[in-house]
């Protein structure tokens, strides 16, 4: 059963913590199991940009609910021209109305106005700080200004009190009299390990996932909130089904055994009562930093298309034994090792290649945009090497397509009147 989380370490700017370093994922694949979607890796719009011990860390989505503003450089308010034009209706058309719905949002009372524009969807406001930055317009440190200090300090306090104190004893920015600065943060990853729906076995029998570690739940863009639910739903199938397959020991054995789980599993216990020796982490972190330099880029808000020649660097320094910082003792003895960044960080990759289809959460090549709909990038174990591939979207079954019908029904109505 593997439920060892995301693999958000694999990142040089991430809001998790120390153990997202994708164990999990990599034993996975190491005895056969499939990812799928790699690259859809969520990007939270605001983490710390300064100081650098503190990169990335969350700030959160309650800032903005309470009426933080986003700025650049020169001040300007630029979540406005970030809008996708088919939802721009659903957003305040000037300050007014902005702080019109927030006040009517913090008292709890219906309005007829509609939201800020910073409280458009993650992925739309990571591109967009992304996006300033990009082009020269960003903070000293290299992010937007987030801007609560407009409000009654007593107010700031109340309710955003973690804030309050993060951003005083981590950064010695008083945010009820100075903004925030706040950029994108490696925050979730939708993708991971393939499994079934229903019993979260995955495509080797006798293996179960569960959790950000598994994948095929959220689709390209988890909404804030969904992972705790899908841990409670989703989790207790997989517990419950693992359970009834631990307890048929012939068939689970025999899987087991053949893909040399068992073999793996007692060097680990046993090095749990071992001292020294640990050559591990030293590899690993030869690795980690190639990795983690090129993929907030590469693989970042605007995933873009020079990945497998700035990874391979990374893929070299990678061929060691080591393994991540938790049990450096899990990697196969024998051959070569896919640390665990490299698994994650070689599939995210090569699925935003140049020559393969591409696809990200967050962009998309142009003209590419229905036929990756239609598929999950699978990687799987070829040999010594990662074989990377579409594979057809499961189908909707019929009883859920029942329940969408009516919703369905209604859109194709709305947009007839409209
Ligand atoms: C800052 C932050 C805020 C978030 N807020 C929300 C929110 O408000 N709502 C929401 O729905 N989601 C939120 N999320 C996402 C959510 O918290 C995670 O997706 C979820 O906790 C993942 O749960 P999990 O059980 O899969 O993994 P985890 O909770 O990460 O557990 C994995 C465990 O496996 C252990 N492990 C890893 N590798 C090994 C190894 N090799 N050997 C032994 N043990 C290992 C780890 O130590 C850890 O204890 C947030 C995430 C972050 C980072």
């Amino acid at each position: 059963m593997i439920a060892t989380g995301g693999v958000g370490k694999a990142f040089k700017v991430t809001s998790n913590s120390w153990e997202y370093t994708a164990d999990g994922q990599a034993l996975a694949f190491d005895v056969g199991a499939e990812l799928i979607d790699m690259e859809f890796v969520q990007f939270h719009p605001t983490g710390m940009v300064w100081p650098p011990g503190v990169m990335g860390l969350l700030v959160t989505e309650g800032v903005r609910g309470e009426g933080g503003i986003l700025r650049n450089s020169k001040g300007e308010r630029f979540m406005w021209k970030y809008l996708p034009e088919a939802r721009r209706n659903e957003y305040a058309d000037d300050e007014d109305e902005a702080a019109r719905w927030v006040e009517a949002a913090v008292a709890a009372k219906q309005t007829p106005d509609r939201r800020p524009p910073e409280l458009s969807t993650r992925d739309n406001v990571a591109r967009a700080i992304y996006t300033e930055v990009r082009e020269g317009r960003g903070t000293p440190h290299g992010g937007a200004f987030l801007d609560i200090s407009y409000l009654p300090a007593d107010r700031v306090k109340k309710k955003l009190p973690s804030m309050y104190h993060q951003f005083m004893e981590l950064a010695d920015v008083d945010i009820t009299k100075q903004p925030m600065e706040v950029g994108p943060t490696m925050h979730y990853m939708m993708g991971g390990i393939r499994v079934d729906p229903d019993s979260g076995a995955a495509t080797v029998p006798g293996l179960f996932a569960a959790g950000e570690a598994a994948a095929g739940l959220h689709g390209a863009n988890r909404l804030g909130g969904n992972s705790l639910s899908d841990l409670v739903v989703f989790g207790k199938r997989a517990g419950e089904r693992g359970r009834v397959r631990a307890r048929d020991p012939g068939a689970h054995d025999r899987a087991v055994r053949d893909r040399g789980l068992r073999a793996r599993n007692a060097r680990a216990v046993r090095s749990l009562g071992r001292r020294g020796s640990v050559r591990g982490p030293s590899r690993a972190t030869r690795l980690h930093g190639p990795l983690r330099r090129h993929l907030p880029r590469e693989g970042g808000p605007r995933a873009r298309a020079h990945g497998p020649r700035r990874a391979r660097g990374a893929r070299e320094a990678g061929t060691g034994r080591g393994h991540a910082h938790v049990q450096p003792r899990l990697a196969p003895r024998a051959r070569p090792a896919q640390p665990d960044h490299r698994v994650a960080g070689d599939h995210a990759q090569r699925a935003a290649a140049p020559g393969e289809p591409r696809r990200a959460l967050a962009t998309r090549s142009p003209g590419h945009g229905s036929a990756f709909g239609a598929v999950n990038m699978r990687a799987v174990k070829s040999g010594a090497e990662m074989k990377v591939e579409p594979t057809p979207l499961p189908q909707m079954p019929e009883e859920l397509k029942r329940l969408f019908e009516p919703a369905k029904e209604k859109e194709r109505e709305k947009e007839k009147v409209g």
